[in-house]
């Protein structure tokens, strides 16, 4: 898509390359790069391409259509979904070759369906529902779910491949849950050997369980959002992840106004002096939060610029001061992006975050379609 706007998602997958080197150091342990979201909005499939190339040995999805779409772009490595409804297509998981983790004996039931029907043998990892609730099995079905694993095991509808859950408090490293969740992981392991099925691939681990608990790492870790190169633990450091995505444009308009003048919608910044505005041509449409409005900053060449009056949908306003700023219209305006990268003091996704009390994750993962993938 060409953008009339020059916005810009560039993402830097040395960065990601990078990043998965971390993880593997820090947990000690494999890494499955989780690329749901289209990769937290920085591509999916260039993003799992790069994990993969860097030693990730597969890739999360949460849907599986969107394994199809990895398969589609060609990637042909261990691919692994969690998330289904009714409408999930089990047929269409089995053809490609996904790893379908099931959170009840239902969806089990579906699945195995799913594998008689078309005479192939369905890969099959167990969600455990340990603490999270949210999906997963749950402990009251756990027996039924192992007892049908079982026995389409040994009919050969299903091969087990994984066993895994989700930690409630990952990003606090010493909560006790953690190790809650851990053990009740290998209990149910213990079931399913009792049994006879030893699964391949037993992961628990999300981005800061990774980077701090290697002990819970068991065969893999599960990260997201570091693979992105941001620390889900900041008060704990960075871990020398770098950020993969910067955002950026370039100026599309200077203009003078008076003292006095208002700016943008509602007028809720009067010029307090004769001054010259920066038009940049992004907006709450492309993932620039609303509410950030009269608190964001945006860099250019190498100075940091107030926005000023209300972000819009496709534009918000900077004010250059009196003299310009020595800016004009074309230079480049980064919104946020990586201090690495830029060697300035750029705004960061995180900082976004905090502006508006939100995540990292939703900042990184609302970047709208507007903004042009790049991939340097
Ligand atoms: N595993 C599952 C099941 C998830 O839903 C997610 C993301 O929410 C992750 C792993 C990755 O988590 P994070 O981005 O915190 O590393």
């Amino acid at each position: 898509m060409e953008s009339h706007a020059n916005l810009y998602a560039t993402v830097d997958l040395g960065a990601v390359a990078h990043n998965v080197g971390v993880l593997r150091d820090r947990s000690r342990s494999d890494v499955i790069a989780v690329v749901k979201a289209d990769g937290y909005a920085h591509g999916a499939v260039p993003v799992g391409r790069t994990a993969l190339a860097a030693g990730a040995v597969a890739l999360g999805v949460a849907q599986l259509c969107e394994a199809r779409q990895l398969r589609a772009g060609g990637v042909d490595s261990h691919l692994i979904a969690w998330l289904h409804t009714e409408e999930t297509d089990f047929a269409g998981g089995i053809a490609d070759d996904v790893d379908i983790a099931v959170s009840s004996p239902r969806q089990l039931q579906r699945v195995i369906d799913a594998a008689r029907s078309t005479g192939r043998t369905a890969t099959v990892s167990v969600k455990l529902d340990t603490g999270l609730a949210r999906s997963g099995v749950s402990p009251d079905e756990w027996e039924a779910t192992a007892d049908l694993l079982a026995a389409a095991v040994a009919e050969g509808a299903v091969r087990l491949s994984g066993v895994m859950c989700h930690l409630a408090f990952g990003d606090e490293p010493d909560h006790p849950m953690n190790s809650v969740q851990s053990a009740r992981v290998d209990a149910a392991v213990a079931d399913l050997a009792r049994k006879g099925l030893t699964p391949e691939l037993v992961h628990i681990a999300n981005s800061p369980a990774a980077l701090t608990r290697p002990d819970l790492a068991h065969d893999a870790v599960r990260p997201g959002l570091s693979v992105y190169g941001y620390s889900p633990v900041p008060d704990l450091g960075d871990f020398g992840l770098i950020p993969a995505m910067t955002l950026e444009t370039s100026i599309s308009l200077t203009k003078k106004v008076s003292a006095g003048q208002g700016v943008s919608y509602n007028h809720t910044w009067i010029a307090p002096h004769s001054t010259v505005l920066g038009v940049v041509p992004a907006g709450y449409a492309d993932g620039v939060p609303r509410a950030l409005s009269g608190r964001l900053e945006v860099l250019i060449n190498g100075r940091l610029f107030p926005n000023v009056g209300r972000i819009c949908m496709d534009q918000l306003v900077v004010d250059l001061g009196p003299d310009g700023g020595g800016v004009s219209e074309g230079d480049r305006a980064v919104l946020f992006g990586s201090p690495a990268a830029d060697r300035a003091p750029v705004p960061s996704a995180k900082d976004w975050a905090d502006g508006c009390g939100t995540i990292d994750y939703e900042i990184i993962s609302r970047i709208g379609s507007r903004a042009v993938r790049r991939y340097v």
